[in-house]
């Protein structure tokens, strides 16, 4: 399959060469013909699997192909939205767009929140056909009277089930006011679940569903690997793989903004440069440490997992789980930085004894096993295990025996 079958004008096909890419991958095969077609797209797609060009082609394709006067500004309305629930994957995508779309004559702007509005509000007054913008602040660009969606004819909502989760629900429903019913929606979202589906049955309209496998997302180019560790060394185990096996550019994740803090610098103390990007750190400071650490820079962020969503570095090679997410969704997201497209990568899990009920729920929404391994010399101390790992271990097989009882398995998982 080449992307000229799919449809594609010259123009978007020439910029797709430019971006490297040689054959489009299953999602794009999928996805691109349906958007072209005018309808309705549900598609479970996780990061990684090539999801944003999979609307963004399309869309930019249609928009272009419409005649008139798009050449000029004052005529210019914004024809397609594209809503992602963090800055940074609002980035990615903007990105995207602008690439892919640098042989047609359309305009792309961004919007996100924790930046001044005046720039975005003058580039938007200047004219685009395509907005990317998180929800919060494209309200308060059309509570201003800034953003006018009557002329919006593609709705796409990226990572919908993130956008769930982050509670933008009430915000979703006032910006869906606003936008006409007539109009082609697409909603992207990693996982389904009961609050996806409640969602896309007021938002779309006799959907196709596009499901690719998760073994086909790039997921399968990252090499997983799981080090028991006493939590207490976790930490030393870090600087030890990171300095004795010279690796470059790591990318760690923490479940709290403390957690990050405290290990940034106890990482520098280690004589390794780190920063760490979370929800408290300004829109400037998280930007600057993202740079640096493009730039190599940097040799290590620690992140959380909001503020590492959609981040998109380039043959970003190594992960370290530095403590397992409680949702198992998550591990994916975050392995999802690194082997992208077709790149290897690695990703690391430091597994302390009481987090092995974690290890556990995500061997069950991969549906394989990820063997624990011990590095000589930080092999955990067993006699401290047995008591959390046994009563965690129970909890967990207690609440799925509850969950088979009642039939209520977690969607998210079946998927
Ligand atoms: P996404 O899933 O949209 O976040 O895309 C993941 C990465 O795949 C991005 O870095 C894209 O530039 C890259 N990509 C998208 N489509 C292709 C393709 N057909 N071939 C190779 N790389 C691609």
């Amino acid at each position: 399959m080449t992307f000229s079958t799919l449809g594609l004008s010259p123009d978007l096909l020439k910029a797709v060469a430019d971006s490297g890419y040689t054959a489009p991958t299953p999602i794009q095969v999928q996805a691109i013909p349906v958007i072209l077609n005018k309808q309705d797209v549900m598609a479970g797609a996780q990061t990684g699997t090539g999801k944003t060009a999979a609307f963004a082609l399309p869309i930019l394709h249609r928009l272009a192909e419409q005649s008139g006067a798009e050449d000029s500004a004052d005529c210019r309305a914004i024809r397609a939205l594209v809503l992602a629930p963090t800055r940074e994957l609002a980035q990615q995508v903007y990105n995207s767009f602008t690439d892919y779309g640098r042989y047609v004559a359309l305009r792309s702007a961004i919007a996100y929140g924790g930046v001044s509005l005046t720039p975005q509000i003058s580039e938007i007054k200047a004219g685009v056909d395509i907005l990317v913008a998180t929800p919060g602040r494209l309200l308060d660009l059309m509570f201003k009277g800034v953003v006018d969606l009557r002329q919006l004819q593609v709705l796409v909502f990226d990572e919908a089930d993130r956008m769930l989760d982050m509670g933008f629900i009430d915000d979703i429903k006032r910006i869906l006011k606003q936008v006409p019913k007539e109009r082609q929606t697409l909603l992207f979202s990693a996982t389904f679940d009961s609050a996806i589906f409640d969602l896309s049955k007021t938002l779309l309209r006799s959907p196709q569903l596009i499901e690719v496998d998760q073994r086909n997302t790039t997921a399968r180019q990252v090499e997983q690997m799981v080090y028991a560790v006493d939590a207490d060394r976790k930490r030393e185990l870090t600087s030890y793989l990171i300095g004795s096996k010279n690796w470059h550019q790591v990318l760690i994740f923490t479940r709290t903004k403390q957690g990050a803090d405290l290990l940034a610098q106890e990482m520098c103390k280690d004589g390794l440069k780190t920063e760490s990007i979370h929800g408290d750190k300004s829109q400037g400071a998280r930007e600057r440490a993202l740079e640096e650490f493009r730039q190599g820079e940097l040799r290590v962020l620690v992140a959380t997992d909001v503020a590492a969503r959609g981040l998109d570095i380039d043959q970003l090679k190594y992960v370290i789980n530095y403590e397992l997410p409680f949702v198992a969704e998550d591990y994916i997201h975050r392995i999802g930085r690194t082997g992208r497209a077709g790149a290897s990568g690695l990703a690391i899990s430091l597994l302390s004894p009481d987090e092995n009920w974690l290890l556990e729920e995500i061997e069950v929404l991969l549906d394989c096993r990820l063997p624990q391994q011990w590095l000589p010399g930080y092999e955990p101390d067993l006699t401290k295990e047995s008591a959390v790992s046994r009563k965690n271990s129970r909890t967990s097989q207690k609440r799925r025996a509850k969950e088979r009882a009642y039939g209520k398995n977690t969607d998210k998982r079946k998927r």
